[in-house]
């Protein structure tokens, strides 16, 4: 089936409407920028190598391609008018351009499609804007650990998506991949076989995204999954000779040593507004043994230990907010209630919205059963027995707002899919992530009634022919 080359874009735009004619690749010969947009310069240049087109700067009167700056309500928003002689790009910020470049991109490979090869550009106007603010995607780089290449890799995937933030799962049970003084025994080459990064390769990493319009979430995930610290550690356990995955939440020094982790967190990732603190999956047994942690809660007068746990989690999060960023965490399902500003990732139960928006949290939607890229895809691939079969019509159909009322729905800012990699060696990362990204660009970008599935596959599979996958890689 012939599709127009407007017809392919991923994640669907908001409005298209079409206008006559046609123009040839042949007449583009150059781009002109707006100052405030000719950071883009080099990617039309390299695009234009690419695929063999003058994409280069060229002067205002000459060029073909013009990068205009104008303004738009929403953050993100774009338009892309192509007419006989011109293309027209505008955006009132920097992500939206680039999703502009994004969206260029995806027609000219269209049309160079070999079965429907037109070589030109059908005219059209575009109208861009998010459906959600906050569109994640998160990787694991503490199961498994991934280079810098390979992180960068990702990212620049997720920008080509119009996805916007980065959440970087660090540390847990398996690695500790930051390098701090404040956790100085798990710092430097030779404590693991398989990798950490260095200060250098986490700024590089920062500013790469902050190039391509993406905000990194730093996490650092307590009080459970804290094994590889406290083996290194044993003074933040509650028994050192059996100490568990947990951290000793009765113990004062617990949150001194935690805070000046975050503290250096902070101070490496400066343009992160949002901190994660972790906050899943903890046990209480370790807890319930220990006389420390029993003080603690009897000192505070609670009754539980979930009660003491939320209560130091709280505590996190204040400091947090005390430092000018915002805390995330992970929901819990378990009544705990957090301070308002305090955003609560929902992954295990979908209702958790109707909890948490009441006490004015808000959320960001990745249940797991519908956005774990760990998840298999088909059951050819590994897995493990908490895993369910995620196939891409299950991403593609999960919407965050399900049947809630109108005052959950403005809790949700968006959403995240995760890549957690316990069974995903690095070298499967990009194996795991591009087959399914696709479908979940639409849930966090496009409107549902631009969505359909069938369409989409169609979308899909016009632009593997056009090799657009392969650059993708290659970027
Ligand atoms: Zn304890």
């Amino acid at each position: 089936m012939h599709k127009k080359t407007y017809e392919v874009l991923i994640p669907a735009p908001a409005k298209v409407t079409p206008l006559d004619g046609a123009l040839l690749l042949q007449e583009i010969n150059g781009v002109f920028f707006d100052e405030a947009f000719s950071f883009l310069k080099n990617e039309f240049a390299a695009l234009g190598n690419y695929l063999e087109l003058k994409l280069q700067t060229a002067w205002e009167n000459d060029a073909v391609i013009h990068c205009k700056k104008v303004c738009m309500e929403k953050d993100g928003a774009w338009s892309i008018r192509i007419e006989n002689g011109k293309i027209l790009l505008a955006a009132g910020d920097n992500t939206g351009i680039r999703y502009a470049f994004s969206a260029l991109t995806q027609m000219l490979f269209a049309a160079g499609i070999e079965a429907q090869r037109t070589d030109a550009l059908a005219c059209v106007l575009i109208e861009d804007e998010p459906r959600f603010g906050w569109r994640s995607f998160l990787v694991d780089s503490a199961r498994h650990f991934q280079k810098i290449s390979v992180i960068k890799q990702v990212l620049n995937v997720c920008a080509a998506l119009r996805l916007n933030s980065f959440h970087w799962h660090l540390v847990d049970d398996q690695g500790w991949r930051l390098p701090l003084k404040s956790a100085a025994k798990l710092t430097g080459s030779g404590t693991y076989s398989d990798g950490q990064y260095t200060r250098a390769e986490l700024e590089e990493v920062a500013a790469h995204a902050k190039n391509l319009g993406i905000t990194i979430v730093p996490e650092v995930d307590i009080p459970g999954h804290s094994r590889m610290l406290i083996e290194n550690y044993p003074q933040l356990a509650c028994d050192p000779a059996n100490p568990g995955g947990e951290l000793c939440i009765g113990n004062p020094g617990t949150q001194e040593f935690m805070k000046d982790v975050f503290r250096e967190l902070m101070e490496i990732f400066p343009d992160s507004p949002v901190i994660h603190i972790g906050g899943d999956e903890a046990e209480t047994a370790n807890w319930e043994k220990c006389d420390k942690c029993r003080a603690a809660m009897e000192k505070r007068g609670l009754h539980t230990m979930r009660e003491l746990e939320n209560a130091f989690m709280v505590d996190m999060s204040r400091f947090i907010v005390e430092n000018g960023r915002t805390p995330m965490i992970w929901g819990t399902c378990s009544g705990q209630v957090y301070p308002a500003d305090t955003i609560i990732q929902v992954w295990l139960d979908i209702r958790e919205p109707l909890r948490v928006a009441p006490n004015g949290n808000k959320t960001v939607y990745s249940v797991h059963t519908s956005l774990y890229f760990d998840y298999p895809a088909n059951l050819s691939e590994p897995w493990e027995t908490w895993m369910f079969e995620l196939k891409e019509s299950g991403v593609y159909m999960t919407d965050p707002y399900i049947i809630w009322p109108e005052q959950v729905k403005d809790s949700i800012l968006g959403t995240e899919a995760c890549l957690w990699t316990e069974t995903v060696p690095q070298w499967r990362v990009m194996q795991k992530v591009l087959p399914r990204i696709f479908a979940y660009s639409e849930c966090a970008w496009s409107a549902v009634d631009r969505k359909e599935y069938h369409d989409f596959v169609s979308r899909k599979e016009l632009l593997e022919a056009a090799g657009y996958m392969q650059y993708l890689q290659q970027l």
